[in-house]
């Protein structure tokens, strides 16, 4: 079956994912058959479709005649020959159960079309084992998606024992035409990739509070706030539920040996039913106590150093056994489990060898298997890391931008962190201080274009998590508000005229970057503001100071004060955007835009950029009191507040302390 021909998928399932799946499919436009076992099952999981289509409607991310058009693709059904006997492709999400599995699939080929690929949604039973029901082993795969399918970006497209090659290719270009970022695992091996990574996680922080070695929160502290990590171990344990996390360990277990034994702290949640928020109380307490309660101050040295190593053996087993490459593996963990960083970037910036020490000590003092450093670890922990380092024609290596050269004496920067709508983060700042030295001192180079990768965002703002991690100390809250002043005030007194193109949410940090560009074109549905009065803080990447020089003074003050989000016609009517174009136009006229002033007289404009500073007020004092506020703000009550409300999408209650 090649991609081409899919016209109709059928959806087997109608719970919690096999609706979703079912919605994803009929937004991209196919026909879809949605098959539970009972009236009342299909319908929910209809119902279930139809608000949520008209939810993406009311948040313009649809318009109403396409959800009305996507829900009339969805036909919900009962009988497994009407749901399956014209499928091209029919995807399994019926409960996780081996015996139900197979019987659904003994059933389904029997009214399938010879020409049908099968894949099962499962996270954790063996694929292989599931395709020799059928037939058709070589037609059959993983296709593994995230909850809720309609916003998580990942699917794990994963290898059978024996898919071909083509069923693999035909999934993975399904995946993709569903607007979804499929990751190839060549090997179905327990728990996948994210799973692979998540569970043992999970596993050892509940090893060191069981031996007394952590408490949960240090550990929770550690992962979210020294790690970086998006949510404490404990806290995302609550979250996906003990019991499923005990599931799926007792899998690796039962396949992979002792390494996996879950630990007692993890049996004894699930033997006391306290599966996390779904029963009420979990490792934390949602009812009777304060539910996730994380403090940011009390991080330990030995949890980050044991979840790291505990880590970098699960990769080096992955890469090791050919299941994935270590790119797919960051790839996927970012996208399915917003990681900031993949888990094999982050294991190799610790320090391989570290790591690996830290292994073996530990399995000399415990002899527990999970503490046995797998052979390929060694192997890299010698080499100095997973990732083969390799830099790129400058001598510079960059992991969270990318320089392009898209011809004409263009120098593109693109802001390469779509999993995270290009936020910006420290690494963001440096790496583009090095982008900009390096393009001034390029003689090919007269123009700077500068853009966020995908669709979603230009860049939606600073990194909030790495911000709170930062803690309460107005000495680091300066430092952090004069790098980004500095990194974005490169661009505006570079010598050579900077564009910005904007498409998506360009917010706090990232409408502060766009202010530093001579001039910004956007697209249609870009979204501008500068939300950080909304946070308790204040812009403090130039935003206070910089912005008034653009759209004035009183609008100035409206945008910051207000923190509102504005469309791109209003930002046009403003000045800020000087051009808006068809979204599917951005990319194309904002090069033109760049290239075009890349051809006008360098000399000339390098000394209209420095007239323009030169005759501003003293720009400078200003900035020195924004990052001085900046860092005040870091210490108050208002900012914990403002954050904790935005994470948890409330209204924050300042009190002005
Ligand atoms: P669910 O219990 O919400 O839904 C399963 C649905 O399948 C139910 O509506 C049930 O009535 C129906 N069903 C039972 N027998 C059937 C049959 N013979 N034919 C058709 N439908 C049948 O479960 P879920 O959370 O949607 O999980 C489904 C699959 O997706 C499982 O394999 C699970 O491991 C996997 N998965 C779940 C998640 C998650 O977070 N929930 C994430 C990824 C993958």
């Amino acid at each position: 079956m090649e991609f081409e021909d899919i016209n109709t998928v059928a959806v087997l399932g109608a719970g919690n994912m096999g609706h979703g799946i079912a919605e994803v499919a009929a937004m991209a436009g196919y026909d879809v058959n949605m098959r539970d076992i009972k009236e009342e099952f299909v319908q929910d999981g209809y119902d279930q479709i139809e608000w949520s289509l008209g939810k993406l409607a009311e948040n313009d991310q649809l318009s109403e005649d396409e959800a009305d058009a996507a829900l009339e693709r969805v036909t919900p059904l009962v009988d497994m020959e009407e749901a399956v006997s014209d499928a091209d492709v029919i995807i399994e999400a019926v409960p996780e159960k081996m015996e139900i599995k197979k019987d659904v699939y003994g059933d389904v080929e029997e009214h399938a079309p010879d020409r049908a690929i099968f894949a099962t949604n499962t996270s954790s039973l063996s694929i292989t084992e599931l395709a020799e029901v059928t037939d058709r082993p070589e037609q059959f795969c993983g296709m593994h998606f995230f909850n809720p399918p309609v916003r998580m970006p990942l699917v794990e497209v994963i290898s059978g024992g024996e898919s071909a090659e083509e069923t693999l290719d035909t999934v993975e270009a399904l995946a993709d035409d569903f607007g979804k970022s499929p990751v190839r695992v060549h090997k179905d091996a327990p728990g996948f990739i994210v799973n692979r990574i998540l569970v043992p996680l999970m596993n050892e922080a509940s090893w060191l509070v069981t031996q007394d070695e952590a408490t949960i929160a240090e550990v929770d502290s550690t992962t979210k706030y020294g790690m970086g990590l998006p949510m404490g171990s404990f806290e995302l344990g609550d979250q996906v539920g003990n019991d499923v996390s005990y599931h799926v360990l007792e899998y690796m277990h039962e396949v992979l040996g002792d390494a996996y034994e879950p630990a007692p702290l993890l049996e004894e949640k699930v033997e006391n039913e306290e599966l996390g928020k779904k029963t009420g109380k979990g490792f934390y307490d949602y009812e009777d106590g304060e539910g996730v309660d994380i403090p940011t101050d009390e991080q330990a040295e030995l949890v980050e150093k044991r979840l790291l190593a505990s880590m970098a053996n699960e990769v080096a087993k992955l890469i090791g056994n050919d299941v994935a490459p270590p790119e797919s593996i960051d790839e996927a963990v970012q996208l399915g489990a917003g990681f900031p960083d993949g888990p094999v970037k982050l294991v190799d910036e610790y320090g391989l060898e570290e790591l690996h020490a830290t292994l073996e000590e530990a399995y000399e003092e415990t002899g527990h298997k999970r503490y046995e450093p797998a052979d390929f670890l060694t192997d890299r922990a010698d080499e100095g890391g997973f990732y083969e380092t390799g830099e790129d024609d400058d001598g510079v290596d960059f992991e969270v931008i990318r320089i392009e050269y898209p011809g004409d004496m263009v120098g593109h920067v693109v802001l390469d962190r779509p999993h995270r709508m290009n936020t910006i983060s420290d690494d963001v700042l440096a790496e583009l201080s090095t982008a900009v030295d390096l393009l001034e001192d390029d003689d090919e180079v007269r123009a700077i274009l500068v853009t966020g990768e995908g669709d979603k965002a230009f860049s939606a703002g600073a990194d909030v998590q790495s911000m709170a991690g930062s803690g309460a100390d107005p000495i680091e809250g300066q430092e952090l508000s004069r790098a980004g002043q500095q990194a974005f005030g490169e661009l505006e007194s570079c010598e050579m005229p900077v564009v910005a193109g904007i498409d998506g949410y360009c917010l706090g940090g990232g409408m502060e970057l766009a202010t530093c560009a001579d001039m910004r074109v956007a697209s249609e549905r870009s979204e501008f503001g500068q939300p950080e009065l909304d946070l308790g803080l204040i812009p403090g990447w130039g935003g206070t100071q910089r912005l008034k020089h653009i759209v004035g003074e009183g609008r100035a003050k409206e945008i910051i004060l207000t923190a509102e989000r504005y469309d791109a016609e209003t930002m046009e009517a403003y000045g800020f955007v000087n051009e808006v174009v068809d979204n599917d136009d951005l990319e194309d006229r904002a090069l033109e835009v760049a290239t075009d002033l890349a051809g006008g007289p360098p000399i000339a404009q390098k000394f209209t950029k420095r007239a323009f500073l030169a005759g501003r007020d003293d720009t400078d004092a200003g900035l020195e009191y924004e990052a001085s506020a900046f860092g005040h703000l870091m210490a108050t009550d208002d900012l914990m507040e403002g954050i904790t409300a935005f994470m948890g999408d409330g209204d924050p209650e300042f009190e002005g302390k």
